[in-house]
């Protein structure tokens, strides 16, 4: 075992406030034996892993609380450990009193992600998997709690294992001709090796892909609703947000903040991100070049470029096209106001594919806009179960991965020797491995844990 896990940690692990019940959690070898000695009802040594026990925690001869212990032996836990819950009234000065009495008894104070850390270090799961708890636990739209609970099941660390497996295989039987050097053999077969070399790209180009998609799961998607001033909006933003959260005036000009706000569609979050500054100038095309508007629009991932059918012109709307497409975000333009739309811009828009055509004021159309946003974020890859990669650690190891294949591959083009191309297949594997943690260093670790909150 190694050697930081033999000490027992304890921590809150719901959240800090007053609540209902606060539960405490302690994990190492000495978390019943701890608990047992503030422990006032059975004695917790003696009773059977996944039980729960009735009693009070005492400071000496004072009651801190009455509690509910549940017992968890290792290896039958979370971390493998022996585990105890303690479950106390959510007030926080008891929790902090029961806290401090488990300390001076034993335990230390968990250090962030600590829980977590010691199921991975205990082989619960994998690195991937123990990343996905932390996505889990922040889960907050349908998507991102289904894409995290598909990585913590395993999904995505099968296919990266699979994977290795098969290079493994590979990087041997090479290494393997190297301690038969003399006798000029070869075991593995090298158009076998770019074969699977080329399959190995073509799956870590999808993954690869695949995080357009599952960076907006985990994260939404930043949209900007772009358009003149009064071409509506804040009444559309209003309107999507289905409250008064943005201000709509007559006058232009009005909101004069970045407003950001969330709708949830499909289970996808979108975040808007009102663009006050197109007001800043009535010239459109310039007000395209404020900077302020710029940089919003870059960081957006979808823009809704909102047509004012009542009272732009074609030939400007137009040249707004021409703009967003050199911009190179997917852009949806809505046609507004068509209670008062002119015709020959209510035609051009009918005709620009995938537009819509709506009234913000009456939300006429509404639903076929938020159809049409949830189709331009295409969804379906992840609904028909593909693996999505959400994690930008492993999106990263992925793109160094994809690059130390492509050197084995220019070996095999150059006909290099076996060392060198055994060389170049253990750089990858490397990279593969750092994924689901077969390969990690303290540092790594640190790094990835410290990210958690002190008591998962
Ligand atoms: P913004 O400057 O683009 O944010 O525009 P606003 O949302 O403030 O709207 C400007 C004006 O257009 C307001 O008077 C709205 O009531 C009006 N407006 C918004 N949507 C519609 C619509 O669908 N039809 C009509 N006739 N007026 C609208």
């Amino acid at each position: 075992m190694n050697p930081a896990t033999q000490d027992t940690i304890v921590a809150l692990s719901t959240p800090p406030g007053v609540g209902a019940i606060g539960v405490i959690r302690l994990s190492g070898n000495d978390a019943i034996d701890i608990t047992n000695k503030v422990f006032k009802g059975k004695d917790l040594t003696k009773q059977e892993s996944h039980t729960i026990h009735f009693g009070t925690v005492r400071d000496g001869d004072k009651i801190i609380d009455e509690v509910l212990v549940s017992l968890f032996i290792a290896p039958k836990s979370f971390t493998k450990e022996n585990v105890v819950e303690i479950s106390c009234h959510g007030s926080p000065f008891i929790l902090k009193q029961v806290i401090k009495v488990l300390l001076s008894n034993g335990a230390r104070l968990a250090r962030p992600g600590e829980f977590t850390q010691r199921a991975f270090i205990n082989g619960q799961f994998d690195l991937a998997q123990a990343e996905a708890v932390a996505d889990l636990i922040n889960a907050d739209s349908e998507a991102s709690h289904e894409a995290a609970l598909k990585q913590m099941r395993g999904g995505f660390s099968d296919q990266i294992k699979a994977l290795r497996e098969e290079l493994i295989h590979f990087a041997s039987m090479v290494e393997l001709e190297l301690d038969f050097a003399e006798e000029d053999v070869e075991f593995a077969d090298r158009d076998d090796l770019k074969k699977l070399i080329h399959n190995l790209h073509e799956v870590i180009n999808k993954l690869i892909s695949s995080f357009d998609l599952g960076n907006v799961i985990k994260n939404g998607v930043p949209t900007v609703i772009a358009g003149k001033p009064n071409a509506g909006k804040s009444t559309l933003l209003n309107a999507l947000l289905n409250e008064e959260k943005a201000i709509v005036s007559d006058i232009a000009g009005t909101t004069r903040d970045f407003i950001e706000d969330e709708i949830n569609l499909g289970g996808i979050n979108f975040r808007f991100i009102d663009t006050a500054g197109l007001r800043e100038t009535t010239d459109t095309i310039e007000a395209m070049g404020v900077q302020r508007t710029q940089e919003q629009m870059k960081k957006a991932s979808l823009i809704i470029y909102l047509v004012d059918m009542a009272n732009d012109s074609v030939v400007e709307m137009n040249k707004e096209i021409n703009k967003l497409e050199n911009l190179g975000i997917p852009f949806v333009v809505v046609g507004n106001k068509s209670d008062k739309a002119q015709e020959d811009i209510k035609t051009a828009i009918s005709k620009i594919k995938g537009s819509v055509l709506i009234s913000a004021n009456s939300h006429e159309n509404l639903e076929a806009l938020k159809d049409r946003l949830l189709e331009v974020v295409n969804l379906d890859n992840f609904k028909s179960g593909d693996v999505v990669v959400t994690n930008i650690r492993h999106y990263d190891n992925l793109l160094k991965t994809r690059d130390a294949l492509q050197d084995v591959l220019n070996g095999l083009g150059m006909n290099v020797t076996g060392d060198f191309l055994a060389m170049d297949i253990r750089q990858s594997l490397h990279y593969l491995g750092e994924i689901t943690g077969e390969i990690t260093t303290d540092d790594l670790l640190a790094n990835i844990f410290s990210k958690f909150c002190i008591g998962k």
